[in-house]
Formats: structure tokens, C-alpha cells, sequence
């Protein structure tokens, strides 16, 4: 997946600063749910911070809401595929079952998602702390 670095799906793939590729851009795993979505206020490898302003990433609400929905169409679309004759409960169940358990993934990405659509590669050359 290196041939990807440069690119904004390298970032997002890899949890990794939008800028530099290099640092994380996230204090833990995703599946850390006591630090989930909490991110560094700047790249611990290339310094340049993470938030334009207060409230930057209040924003990926949308990104968030659009991938669940996306997350949750593909779940349904994978059940229908497997067991078309499950009933409707059973469907509520695989569907909502398995967004629960991706929430903390998918609030990630919404986070990174954000972020790379302002942000974009710069190289992992050092930048000056803004
Ligand atoms: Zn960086």
C-alpha cells in the first residue's frame, strides 16, 4: 500500500497525518474506547497542527453520518446477498449490530476524512509550527 503514499486514501487508510503521511494522526486505536476520536492537537513528526479553528472537526458530522449510512447499506446489502430469507428483525439486527460495532472505526475515519479534505501532502520535510 506504499504506492498510495501521497495520496489522501494513504492517509485515511493509515490513520497517519494528512500533511507528512509519517505521524499519527490519532492518541490511540480506534478500539480505545476511553481515548476514542481523540487526536493530537498537532503531527507529532512534522509539527503542523491538526485543527484550522475551535470546532474544526464538528464538521465531520457529516462525513460521519454519510459513511454510516454507506456502512449500514453495505451491511444490508452483504445480509440480502447471504440470507435473503432472513426476516426483517433478523436484517435490524445484522444491520445495526454490526454499525455498533464499527461506530468507533467509522468515528475515526469521519475525523481523518475531514481533516484530508482541508488538508493536503505536504512531504514529510519539517514544517514551521503555526
Ligand atoms: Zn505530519
Amino acid at each position: 500500500m506504499s504506492f498510495l503514499k501521497g495520496s489522501k486514501l494513504y492517509s485515511i487508510l493509515h490513520l497517519k497525518c494528512p500533511f507528512c503521511h509519517e505521524g499519527d494522526f490519532f492518541l490511540s486505536h480506534p478500539y480505545d474506547l476511553s481515548q476514542v476520536g481523540d487526536l493530537y492537537t498537532a503531527c507529532p513528526v512534522c509539527h503542523r497542527k491538526y485543527e484550522k479553528e475551535p470546532g474544526f472537526y464538528y464538521g465531520a458530522m457529516f462525513v460521519s453520518y454519510a459513511i454510516g449510512i454507506a456502512f449500514s447499506l453495505l451491511c444490508f446489502g452483504i445480509t440480502w446477498w447471504f440470507a435473503p430469507h432472513l426476516s426483517i428483525w433478523g436484517f435490524m439486527g445484522v444491520v445495526v449490530g454490526l454499525t455498533i460495532l464499527a461506530a468507533p472505526y467509522l468515528y475515526a475515519l469521519s475525523k481523518i476524512m475531514w481533516a484530508n479534505m482541508f488538508f493536503s501532502y505536504q512531504g514529510a520535510g519539517k514544517g514551521t509550527p503555526s
